[in-house]
């Protein structure tokens, strides 16, 4: 089997398009810091990694299915990045980074994957209100006085 975790793995390319469509800026790969984060952000000092559910343990329907050949093997693949991921993110904790993983099965439900990068990236109520059509559609209801005192 190959691994997951490679260059532009589907679930990280997704990843990628939803912070792109919210405006954030990123950088990939970053191989000085702990754990080779998949998406970097220096200037938040947010790393986020992108984790299939099998290959990092993930407490979910598609992390605890394991083969039934070698099943030792893999139990104990698994548990070693599971204590690797968490080395990783201790790691990042103590340079002050935040450290941060976007599961495989989050990716599922584009609405919450949204929110909880949006979450992320705390991004404030004022910026929400910028995206197209609401703001401008509010202002035209109470008059369009968007130009008055210029
Ligand atoms: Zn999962």
């Amino acid at each position: 089997m190959r691994r997951v975790k490679g260059r532009d793995t589907t679930p990280e390319m997704t990843v990628r398009r939803a912070l792109t469509k919210l405006g954030a800026r990123y950088r990939l790969h970053r191989k000085a810091l702990p754990g080779n984060p998949d998406i970097v952000m220096p200037g938040r000092k947010l790393a986020i990694f992108v984790h299939g559910c099998f290959w990092h343990g993930h407490d979910c329907a598609r992390g605890s299915r394991v083969p039934k050949q070698n099943r030792d093997y893999w139990v104990a693949k698994v548990g070693r990045n599971v204590a690797r991921d968490a080395k990783s993110q201790d790691a990042l904790a103590a340079l002050g980074w935040r450290a941060e993983t976007i599961w495989e099965c989050d990716l599922k439900d584009a609405g919450a994957l949204e929110a909880r990068l949006r979450d992320l990236l705390s991004l404030r109520e004022a910026e929400r209100e910028r995206a197209p059509g609401r703001l401008r559609g509010a202002s035209r209801a109470r008059g369009g006085s968007l130009i008055r005192g210029r």
